[in-house]
């Protein structure tokens, strides 16, 4: 295997293309041909039907709230609405896939042409970058397939392989970019950048719950290079990437790979590439079909989508708020700049922020704590800030005790530990920890003395004025303490002991 280059270098050599195919699963009540119910995570096979496992003689009927569903989809992400099209038969066996043919979308897409603008942030402030949205298609969704008996879930080395079709007929819309260019040592923070914004428009229409874990929200990137001037180079798909973290890892490690192999006079092969967690690479999987090898054609079954143009006029007036909108809305309310508010953004917490301030803490403590000791703990398990296990609740309560004096921020951070190792609330992790502020005089004294008694020189220094002397001392009352003292108030009780002036 060729060593893939260290980043810096490789976008320094060659120019990145990037391409992103977003599947956003609908959340409607009923499947996309069939009225069968679409909970997630119910029994194997309990809700399925002749039409969604493709028995014979059964017909499909177009669930109306879908097609609703994708138009306002389309035009939240700036594409024109066609006036007519139809839906296309893609054929290819997979065992996942009862019909043998997936229902989607072909050269007849229903939203075409839109655009998504993104912000990223630089060392030289925000950025934004305009990501071209080639088309919005609809299709169904497949079942699921669970490998069993081997040790890592995968195909190769499975004993027996499960197939639940729940899934299959699940209405799922696929958002497609034009080739991305221009963001050089940017595209993979332009990637994620872009799925998050979409994330955020998806979730404000109510279209899906876009939870990327569940894989209401997948996304494939695509990724080429090229020396710059020269020609595009050959692309890789790594499919299936499940969260906003891994989208741009794997992008980044594309980048690092591909420029392995080309400085290595190899070629790129056109194939998807499936992205691993653990270890943030990617590893080869089946070499790309062509468009032509699915025998697209016309699906028979179903009449043709000519949606009425007032109708259309009326979704797009309805729309809600668009984030972009939305966040300068938000960042006037909290009084922060663009660059705080891309840094929310970027670290995928400006919804958390939003509903702890929601949840009656300042916006500036809600900052505090999500883009900063949450957002480092997150980094450091490499996981999302919104999977640690701290609702806004939480942040609401450790402030009012903050607030009240019984914590400080340091007391606070062993608090959030607590939470986040699944020792209850707030208050429960205080009380089983024994964590407070020590605001008791007699007690603080008390250590205070025995401090100076330990440290006599310095008691000396302090009292002949070098007070700057006295970082000493209170350190050695904050460590006695455990850290639960106010280390201002020690200081201050300090001079006074020692009877010298500030
Ligand atoms: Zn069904």
């Amino acid at each position: 295997m060729t060593e893939s280059m260290p980043y810096a270098e490789a976008v320094t050599e060659f120019e990145p293309v990037i391409g992103l195919e977003v599947h956003v699963e609908l959340g409607t009540e009923s499947k996309m041909f069939c009225s069968c119910p679409t909970t997630f995570g119910a029994e194997p096979n309990t809700q399925v039907c002749p039409v969604c496992l493709g028995l014979p003689g059964s017909m499909p009927v177009m669930n109306g709230a879908a097609i609703e569903s994708i138009i306002r989809m389309g035009l939240a992400l700036n594409c024109s609405v066609v006036e007519w099209c139809r839906m296309a038969r893609k054929n290819y066996f997979y065992p996942d896939m009862p019909k043998d043919y997936q229902v989607s979308q072909y050269d007849e897409p229903i939203c075409v042409d839109g655009y998504l603008d993104v912000t990223v942030t630089t060392d030289d402030g925000p950025r934004v970058f305009r990501v071209e949205i080639e088309r919005v298609h609809m299709e169904e969704d497949t079942g699921k397939l669970t490998h069993a008996g081997g040790a890592t879930g995968r195909i190769h080395g499975a004993d027996y392989s499960l197939v639940d079709y729940n899934r299959a007929g699940i209405p799922l819309v696929e958002i497609v970019t034009k080739p991305v260019t221009g963001t050089g040592a940017l595209a993979p923070e332009v990637a994620r950048a872009y799925v998050t914004e979409l994330r955020d428009i998806m979730r404000g229409l109510g279209v899906s719950d876009v939870k990327m874990e569940e894989g209401s929200l997948r996304c494939d990137a695509n990724v080429s290079l090229n020396r710059p001037g020269a020609d595009w180079g050959t692309r890789s798909e790594t499919k299936n990437v499940n969260s906003l973290r891994s989208v741009e890892r794997a992008v980044r490690s594309e980048i690092e790979r591909q420029a392995g192999v080309l400085a290595a006079g190899g070629r790129v092969t056109q194939e998807t590439r499936h992205f691993h967690e653990d270890t943030g690479q990617t590893t080869p999987g089946r070499s790309k079909e062509q468009a032509e090898d699915y025998r697209y054609f016309p699906e028979p079954d179903l009449v043709p989508i000519a949606p009425d143009p007032a109708w259309v006029e009326e979704l797009r007036a309805s729309l809600p708020e668009q984030p972009s909108i939305h966040r300068a809305r938000l960042a006037e309310q909290w009084g922060i700049g663009d660059f705080e508010m891309a840094t929310l953004v970027n670290a995928g917490v400006l919804g958390l922020v939003e509903e702890t301030v929601a949840a009656g803490v300042s916006p500036d403590a809600a900052r505090k704590w999500w883009a900063g000791e949450l957002t480092r703990v997150a980094n450091e398990r490499e996981v999302e800030p919104g999977e640690l296990g701290v609702s806004p609740t939480d942040i609401g309560r450790i402030e009012e005790l903050i607030a009240s004096g019984s914590l400080n921020d340091k007391l606070a951070r062993q608090v959030f530990e607590g939470i986040m190792a699944g020792e209850g609330s707030a208050d429960e992790v205080v009380a089983a920890r024994g964590l407070a502020v020590v605001s008791d005089d007699g007690a603080l004294l008390a250590a205070i003395d025995e401090a100076l008694a330990a440290q006599p020189d310095i008691a000396e220094k302090i009292k002949a004025g070098k007070v700057q002397a006295a970082g000493a001392i209170v350190g050695a009352v904050m460590k006695a303490t455990r850290g639960q003292a106010d280390a201002g108030k020690v200081r201050e009780l300090l001079l006074e002991r020692l009877g010298v002036a500030e």
